[in-house]
């Protein structure tokens, strides 16, 4: 500083020109990360000091009254962040903000230039601009700064035009901090919506409220209020702490404090790696209510307990991103682009650890408390299968803990299922994917003493699929594709005439086969191939529910040559057969309706059908 104290003025650098469009380009959308980036700098110079004093290099601190202040002047239009960290002298300040910050900036803007506007849009605003984002929102802003050597005071003065004036700063002027440093931006029209005091405390909860030193929110206009003074964040949150240290009830609150969420989660998982990977966090399965919400969750990304952003996918492998939780990674690489972050080595050493703890948790969670664990499958499977679907490594971590769903009700897991198969059906699993619609199916396997499991979500046919190609002796099988309870006699001859008469009714392709079932009730069975019907479902998957083209299909119409029904039928052919056409027909259409949905001409069809058998009672 001169000893005249005239002002030193300076135009930051020839890039300034360039730095402040792009800057207002780039973070149109992102604009509120100002406030984030200027708190942690107030943060950091505050840790800053605190280092200092534990190394005994400086004294007369008190590190306990460590605290930033937000303060919002609606009339004077200004939005100010002081603290009493560390502070800069005037060499300082000369250094950080007129070239440090502004290289930072620079290179920044180098990085993401390349990035279309659209997709780089997403990913810069989440990490840090520094000091220069004030600029996204104030058409003047002003540092006064006093380091903790207390050497004198500096005021610096920049306008988006990258002049700026260092002057000795006035220490009688209020806002000459006795030790730290006080940010004052001068709001421009752009920002003009941040000169309000609920967005800016939506602001702050939302990037601070876990932020290490104590940050107070004044709003100058109501600076009279006797309301206590209490901090907006909290400078210890749960994650850091041992889970040794953490009660049920502190979970279940700071769930419900960060994602306003008050249905109780599942379960939770407290994530602590140490060295090299060094995060920390907290994972809840929140509780689902259906199959679409669950794809829906929220990771909040923090470092150094600011927060970053929800759901990063190049950080979180994608199936993680159906949990709600925390985490902390001080190590990550923020200043990188978006394709370093998902080919680095950390992120995928981030993805494995998380994977492994998730995995172990559900396997424990299965080997001590069954029961409990039965109790929410349910709300966990499509999280396991859909992880399992997307890394092989969780799967073949968790596969002894995944269970199947009886149609006849209760749990059992695939190789429970696959020994009391042993005898009957070796390798073989029986699912059905509608319990009501393949009712007749599920019983005729139950009244041989068959199991079938329950598969009826939308993400089961890729999971089955999956698991099969996992073991190789193993196959899934669904009810309506085998029949059950046939019994090898030689002795079911065909009844005359009777494949005639079906060949006349059943739709192209099918075929007619004839075996003595044990139960006489059943006239006839559909059975439609497992693999025909699978891509049945795979083409309608994929049309998205659409007119779907009319395939083949390899179906095969079993008639039943132990039933009454069948007998009676086979002996109208001759005398009656108009009534035998009719019977034949209805006892096709309903092993089309418990095989599948009739389309709507079917239906009426089989409508009209109906009352004419009835006519003939
Ligand atoms: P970064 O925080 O990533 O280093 P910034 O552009 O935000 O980048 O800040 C540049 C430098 O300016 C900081 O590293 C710090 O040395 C200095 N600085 C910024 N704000 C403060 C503050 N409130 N107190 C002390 N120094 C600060």
């Amino acid at each position: 500083m001169s000893e005249n104290n005239t002002a030193k003025r300076g135009g930051i650098s020839v890039e300034m020109e360039h730095i402040f469009p792009v800057i207002k380009k780039w973070l149109y959308s992102e604009k509120e990360i100002f406030l984030r980036e200027i708190v942690s700098n107030a943060c950091d110079a505050c840790t800053k000091l605190g280092r200092l004093v534990s190394l005994g290099e400086t004294s007369n601190v008190d590190t306990s009254k460590f605290r930033i202040d937000v303060i919002l002047d609606k009339s004077a239009k200004t939005i100010t962040v002081s603290d009493n960290g560390i502070g800069m002298t005037e060499e300082e300040l000369q250094k950080y903000l007129c070239q440090i910050a502004l290289s930072g900036a620079l290179d920044f803007i180098d990085k993401y230039e390349g990035e279309s506007e659209g997709a780089g849009a997403g990913i810069i605003g989440h990490f840090g601009l520094g000091f220069y984002s004030s600029f996204m929102v104030s058409d003047t802003v002003e540092v006064i700064t006093r380091s903790h050597d207390l050497s004198p005071a500096v005021k610096w003065v920049c306008g988006t035009d990258g002049d700026y004036e260092i002057t000795a700063a006035d220490p009688d002027d209020d806002d000459t901090p006795a030790r730290g440093t006080t940010v004052i931006m001068h709001i421009s029209g752009e920002g003009e919506e941040y000169l309000n005091e609920y967005k800016l405390r939506e602001i702050i909860d939302k990037y601070c409220a876990f932020m290490p030193v104590e940050i107070y929110f004044i709003d100058a206009d109501k600076e009279d209020s006797d309301e206590e003074e209490k901090s907006v964040n909290d400078t210890e949150p749960l994650w850091l702490k041992p889970s040794s240290e953490c009660g049920d009830e502190e979970y279940a609150d700071f769930y419900r404090k960060v994602f306003h969420d008050f249905k109780e989660p599942l379960f939770h998982i407290h994530l602590r790696a140490d060295y090299p990977l060094n995060f920390k966090g907290i994972l809840y399965f929140p509780r689902i209510t259906n199959e679409y919400e669950s794809l829906e969750g929220q990771v909040k990304l923090y470092y150094n307990q600011v927060f970053v952003a929800d759901n990063i996918k190049e950080v979180i492998p994608e199936y993680l991103l159906m949990l709600k939780g925390v985490l902390d990674c001080p190590e990550l690489p923020l200043n990188v682009s978006r394709s370093y972050l998902q080919n680095s080595g950390y992120v995928s050493k981030i993805s494995a650890h998380i994977t492994k703890k998730v995995a172990d948790k559900l396997v424990s969670m299965f080997n001590t408390d069954r029961e409990g664990y039965e109790k929410i499958w349910r709300d966990v499977k499509t999280f396991v299968e859909y992880a399992s679907l997307r890394d092989q490594k969780f799967y073949d971590r968790v596969k002894s803990a995944i269970l199947l769903e009886k149609c006849s009700g209760g749990f059992v897991t695939l190789d429970e299922y696959l020994e009391t198969a042993k005898e009957k059906h070796e390798g073989k699993i029986y699912y059905a994917n509608d319990k009501t619609a393949q009712a007749s199916y599920i019983s005729m396997f139950s009244d041989e003493g068959i199991e079938t499991v329950l598969f009826d979500r939308l993400i089961d046919t890729n999971f089955i699929t999956f698991v099969e190609h996992n073991n190789d002796a193993l196959k899934f099988v669904r009810v309506d594709a085998e029949v059950a309870g046939s019994v090898n006699d030689e002795d079911s001859s065909e009844p005359e005439g009777v494949a005639d008469l079906f060949g006349e009714i059943v739709a192209e392709g099918t075929k007619i086969s004839f075996e003595k079932l044990r139960s006489e009730s059943i006239p006839a069975v559909l059975n439609v191939s497992e693999e025909s019907r699978r891509m049945e479902d795979m083409m309608r998957m994929y049309s998205g529910g659409a007119d779907m083209p009319k395939m083949p299909v390899d179906a095969t119409l079993v008639i039943n040559t132990s039933s009454s029904l069948i007998a009676n039928l086979a002996g109208k052919i001759k005398t009656d057969p108009d009534t035998a056409k009719v019977l034949a027909k209805h006892i096709y259409s309903l092993c089309l309706l418990s095989q599948r949905k009739l389309t709507a001409d079917e239906l009426t069809e089989f409508l009209s059908d109906s009352y004419n058998v009835l006519g003939k009672l």
